[in-house]
């Protein structure tokens, strides 16, 4: 039988995703992964019922990977907006084979989703920044809203690199929205880290990064970048840099 995650040995010339392994990156890897897993086990310890919001990007696959491998007592959730590429429907498969767990995913509401289709038309979220706000909200924030309930802390994926919009981000924060404690652990990595320690530890990961889609979210609203542009150029790449949250991490 074919192991599944040498199936996804680097099969692309995107060199953002194929990093050099020199001896420098490893162990700059080695050593913030040994930080990263020392925070998460403090937050455990300090805090109960934390849940890991995973969305399968780069960034979400290295902390699921380090959460499920170290059997840490963090939850791990989903958020499955129904307008999400079959990549990544693909990789939810297969991240519950490679670890062999249950995923616990959080749907929108349907009832909201047919009013919103109804009212304003299947792909309404091209039309204007409150359309697309108004189904990030219905298909990922309330969702979020309703994962995050009766929790202590969340822990998020970012990176301080990916956007202008998450430059300043700390490694801990209280989200003023959700009234709860946050981390942000990868806030220091950079990408060519991320992608050294998916290499390193043969960590499942979306095709899509293959074909340079190196921030993934909904199927409509994500497009390919090209060589030089910014990692999140592709996400609602129709609207003001300054702007592009799906409402997910905005501040009160
Ligand atoms: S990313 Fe696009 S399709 Fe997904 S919830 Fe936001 S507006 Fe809707």
């Amino acid at each position: 039988m074919v192991n599944e995650v040498s199936m996804l040995k680097p099969t692309t010339t995107n060199p953002a995703i194929n990093p050099v392994l020199t001896e420098a990156l490893t162990a700059s890897v080695n050593s913030k992964t040994t930080s990263l897993l020392a925070l998460l086990k403090s937050a455990s310890r300090e805090l109960s019922h934390i849940t890991f919001a995973n969305s399968f990007g780069a960034e979400d696959m290295v902390l699921s990977d380090i959460i499920l491998k170290n059997k840490l007592a963090i939850e791990i959730f989903s958020l499955d907006t129904g307008r999400l590429p079959t990549e990544t429907y693909d990789l939810i498969a297969l991240v519950e084979s490679h670890y062999q767990t249950k995923l616990n995913v959080y749907f929108p509401k349907n009832g909201t989703v047919e009013f919103y289709v109804k009212n304003n038309g299947i792909n309404a979220f091209y039309e204007s920044i409150e359309l697309r706000k108004s189904c990030c909200f219905m298909r990922k924030v309330e969702p979020l809203q309703r994962a995050l309930a009766g929790k202590n802390a969340w822990i998020t994926g970012m990176r301080a690199a990916q956007a202008t919009t998450r430059a300043s981000l700390p490694t801990r924060e209280f989200d003023d929205a959700n009234q709860l404690e946050k981390f942000n652990p990868l806030s220091d990595w950079t990408e060519q880290e991320v992608w050294a320690y998916i290499r390193m530890h043969d960590v499942p990961y979306n095709k899509l990064h293959e074909q340079f889609y190196p921030s993934i979210g909904c199927a409509p609203c994500t497009r390919a970048i090209a060589m030089g542009e910014d990692v999140r150029a592709g996400r609602w790449w129709w609207e003001d840099p300054l702007n592009k949250e799906c409402g997910l991490h905005v501040k009160n």
